[in-house]
């Protein structure tokens, strides 16, 4: 029995992970750089440079939150928004 308890508090427990809509779960955006032409160069052009995606912190998703800040953990289900309170007090 002690199997079945660990896997439910594991759910309990476990956050729900949304992927990152800005980097769409890479964890880097491309951001376009303008490089005007200068003393060195003699076009400009459009550099891209990789930056870390802000909103994920680079890990490509995120924790789903409830509206409270908790975060709705996996034994809500898969597409749940509201956390285990929340959730009982509906
Ligand atoms: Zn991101
Ligand atoms: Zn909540």
């Amino acid at each position: 029995m002690g199997k079945m308890k660990d896997l439910l508090i594991e759910l309990q427990e476990t956050p729900i992970m949304t992927p990152c809509p800005d980097c769409v779960g890479i964890g880097t955006i491309e951001l376009d750089v303008y490089r005007p032409h200068g003393p060195n160069r003699d076009v400009g052009y459009i550099d891209t440079r990789t930056v870390v995606c802000e909103t994920c912190s680079g890990d490509g998703e995120y924790e789903r939150l409830c509206d409270c800040g908790s975060p709705v953990t996996k034994i809500m289900g898969h597409d749940a928004e509201k956390c285990m309170e929340c959730a009982d007090d509906a």
